[in-house]
């Protein structure tokens, strides 16, 4: 079988498992929890960093320490894995879905710009949406499959309106816009460690933010918001979002390993796109000159009127062959769990989801592999 993404455990991870075992440190704390902070915030220059025992904790804890309250919106990229708009809803808050640009497959920041226009006033310098008589405040700009959002429209907009940024840089670990890593652009980025993501901790997020006062916020509520170091006190309801230090043992060791694997990627990426580039009906994957592509998952649309067959179809053609494919998820304005006021169409999202295709990326896939998840989609 050739697995769509899998992780490539190859470095220190026995070895610092093998540590973490013999001197007892498994849980929520331990040198490796503090050590795989700082590796990532050092990786991506962030000046604080918070482990958490997933991304979608992280994003939950970042909206919930930059103060978006009960009933606020967030304007969030539809096109996007489930986990940051759920997280919306942890804290009360409600999603405006922001449509793709086409382009770059990324929340199109035009279309937060006639949302505004269209359905907003500023009221005492909050943004507030006439219609369901909620203050929005924030956008929450996902990066999707490696490629940065248009980051400079987006802070702009947050700028004039007065809005927290929140990244969700789960897919986009090592890619950068204009050469800024991402999540280090608006107020909090985000990321997971999750088995597919290109580092993983087995599962695992971490926040990062150059605000201590949220930093020092986080690591309080994601430990019970416990308020004395003997007595069980807490002067809040906080969480048990803590990673382990077994977990951050083998983060760290993949950490160690990221150059490879971005650069497996970047080669696995740079075969497709040659092998697909000529081939009516397919799409590559876009890449904008303001971004340095991590290519966490390759990914290819489909034009069923061109092609002769739906991304769908080839989806399971491929599976017959043993190769996993998969297509993107469903936008969420289109999903049963979250029904809102402010849902509107979002047709570029809705096309890409249905043509697209994400073909296998693991850094650990070899040439033959590839080779023949190329010649499958090729003879498709
Ligand atoms: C993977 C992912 C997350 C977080 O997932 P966890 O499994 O909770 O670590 C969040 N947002 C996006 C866009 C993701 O792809």
């Amino acid at each position: 079988m050739i697995p769509l993404s899998v992780p490539q455990i190859n470095g220190n991870e026995w070895k610092y498992l093998k540590q973490c075992l013999d001197t007892n440190w498994v849980s929520s704390a331990g040198p490796f929890v503090d050590k795989f902070e700082s590796l990532i915030a050092e990786y991506i220059g962030a000046e604080f960093s918070v482990a958490t025992n997933s991304g979608t904790s992280a994003l939950h804890l970042a909206l919930k320490v930059s103060g978006v309250k009960e009933n606020d919106e967030v304007f969030v990229s539809t096109l996007s894995f489930i986990a940051p708009i759920n997280a919306i809803r942890y804290v009360g808050a409600w999603p405006i879905f922001v449509d793709a640009e086409p382009k770059y497959w990324q929340m199109d920041p035009d279309r937060i710009s006639d949302f505004i226009n269209e359905n907003c006033e500023v009221k005492s310098g909050r943004l507030y949406n006439k219609k369901t008589k909620r203050t929005i405040s924030a956008i929450l700009p996902v990066h999707i499959l490696g490629h940065p959002c248009d980051m400079d429209a987006i802070m702009t907009i947050a700028k004039q309106y007065n809005l927290i940024v929140i990244e969700d840089a789960s897919q986009s670990l090592g890619s950068t816009y204009k050469s800024i890593p991402l999540g280090t652009i608006g107020d909090i980025g985000c990321f997971s460690f999750n088995g597919n993501k290109t580092v993983t901790c087995g599962g695992g997020g971490m926040l990062v933010t150059n605000n201590g006062v949220w930093a020092d916020s986080v690591r309080h509520i994601s430990t019970q918001a416990r308020d004395h170091p003997i007595e069980y006190t807490h002067d809040q309801i906080g969480y048990n979002y803590r990673l382990t230090n077994l977990q951050a043992a083998v983060g760290c060791a993949q950490i160690e390993q990221i150059d490879t694997f971005l650069q497996a990627k970047r080669s696995i990426a740079n075969k497709y796109n040659s092998s697909f580039a000529d081939v009516d009906g397919i799409t590559t994957m876009p890449t904008s000159s303001s971004a340095w592509h991590s290519y966490w998952l390759y990914t290819i649309l489909i034009d069923e009127s061109v092609f002769g067959k739906t991304s769908r179809q080839i989806l399971s053609q491929l599976q017959s062959l043993d190769i996993q494919t998969r297509p993107l998820w469903q936008p969420i304005h289109k999903s049963k769990a979250h029904q809102t006021e402010s849902i509107h169409e979002c047709p570029i999202a809705d096309r890409l989801a249905y043509q697209a295709l994400s073909l296998p990326s693991s850094s650990s896939l070899d040439n033959k592999s590839q080779a023949q998840v190329i010649e499958a989609v090729l003879s498709a």
